[in-house]
């Protein structure tokens, strides 16, 4: 059976998407198709997504990037979310997550699927722990079917991908948790699952009941993004044990997903120090198959707040080198607070710079001629054509303000070595 007579709702979503997707992406639709055959690229697209605008994640289409949104306990205001979202697809994201955790999780993540047209996604054991909470129980009372229950009615709403923790096992829990870790267990809903296992003596019921899982995901083309809840949130917990456990159990599930035509991704890591980035990423990539690789930086030092997207780009530019297809943002509030509406915008760039520079490493056709077209404007102190090339455009008109009218700019001046060539 094709991946299309299992998955009749991805069939849907493509044939009104694959026009534009193969002009975005430089593909023929036939090799779209394949790709999908094979599990190694994902459209991400929920038809009850209103005017989604399906996404090709993976595979060797133009790496993605993500951004993370939504209320905390601490902060919570909808209004600042919504133009969060509004900045995030100005500055060039590709999706959005809502990771609301505070106020009415339903309103806020309606409004956001009715506001845009980028995919969103979510972590429904979030909706659930918060109602637990709410009554003061804590992650390790939830009764796991509320998870696949809130799974089904995000679906219905249109979410477009979800992150379900199914990877972390019971020795996983116990290797993340009881092992020597310098910093535990880092992942929300890592830390959650860990919580109820560990004090229930139990089996990760997302991971036992993965079929049911996959009914729902089908039901509704919501692709599953297998969480990395113990991916590791130090540079001294890279590539222990408790992150193969997991990424060995993910393997084996996205095998399992791509055998019902579900669509898939494998979340990664985490903190990784530079010299490992690659090992980890083509790894990561053997164990799982080839599946769209979507990953949290990785940071290449722990001790950069405030910068941490700079250091999460540093570790994201090798990983793309390294054949990681999806980049979800980190902001300079990493680690701090929620991000600002100017730490959206940061992120957002510095992960676009991040994908830019790891495709151009690799020789991509697509990424070396935006910046041999970058470098022929310079040449020509052409500034309208650097707009055209650069990752930012505003920047050059806001940084130029001064001296506008100029052909150089106010680094040389008179002195500006491209002017003196002309
Ligand atoms: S003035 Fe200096 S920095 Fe500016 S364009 Fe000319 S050479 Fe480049």
């Amino acid at each position: 059976m094709s991946v299309f007579e299992k998955n009749p709702v991805l069939k849907a979503v493509f044939d009104f998407s694959a026009e534009d997707t193969a002009r975005a992406e430089d593909m023929k639709r036939e090799k779209i198709v394949s790709l999908m055959e094979e599990g190694r690229a994902v459209l991400l697209g929920n038809p009850n997504h209103k005017n989604v605008k399906p996404v090709l994640v993976g595979g060797g289409a133009r790496v993605k990037v993500n951004a993370n949104i939504g209320t905390s306990p601490l902060e919570c205001s909808p209004e600042a979310e919504f133009k969060k979202l509004k900045i995030a697809e100005e500055s060039g994201a590709d999706t959005v997550m809502d990771l609301s955790i505070g106020g009415d999780l339903d309103a806020i993540r309606t409004r956001m699927l009715s506001m845009t047209r980028l995919p969103v996604g979510t972590v429904p054991i979030y909706a659930v722990a918060k109602r637990y909470a709410d009554k003061g129980r804590k992650p390790e009372d939830i009764d796991m079917s509320e998870v696949f229950e809130e799974m089904e009615k995000q679906g219905e709403q249109g979410v477009d991908f979800m992150t379900v923790h199914t990877g972390i096992d019971l020795k996983g829990a116990y290797y993340g948790d009881k092992c020597g870790r310098t910093l535990g267990i880092v992942s929300r809903g890592g830390s959650m699952l860990a919580r109820w296992m560990l004090k229930n003596g139990r089996e990760n019921p997302l991971l036992t009941d993965f079929d049911k899982i996959l009914n729902i995901a089908l039901k509704y083309n919501i692709t599953l993004s297998l969480g990395d809840g113990l991916r590791p949130g130090a540079l001294s917990d890279a590539g222990d044990a408790a992150q193969w456990q997991e990424v060995i159990n993910l393997g084996r599930q996205a095998g399992e997903a791509a055998a019902r035509g579900v669509q898939c991704m494998i979340e990664g890591p985490g903190h990784v120090s530079l010299d490992l980035v690659e090992a980890q990423i083509k790894g990561i990539k053997s164990l799982t198959g080839g599946a769209p690789l979507y990953i949290l930086g990785p940071l290449v030092i722990d001790n950069s707040p405030g910068y941490d997207h700079i250091s999460g780009a540093i570790g994201a530019a090798a990983a793309v080198r390294a054949g990681a297809d999806f980049l979800c943002y980190l902001t300079p509030a990493e680690h701090l607070t929620l991000p600002d509406e100017n730490d959206v915008k940061q992120g957002v760039m510095a992960s676009r710079i991040a994908a830019a520079a790891g495709e151009a490493a690799m020789g991509r056709k697509s990424a070396l001629n935006i910046q041999k077209k970058m470098s022929q404007a310079r040449q020509k102190l052409d500034w309208e054509a650097m707009k055209e090339a650069a990752v930012d455009p505003s920047e050059i008109d806001r940084r130029r303000k001064t001296h506008k009218d100029k052909k150089e700019c106010a680094m040389c001046g008179e002195f500006c070595s491209v002017k003196l060539q002309h």
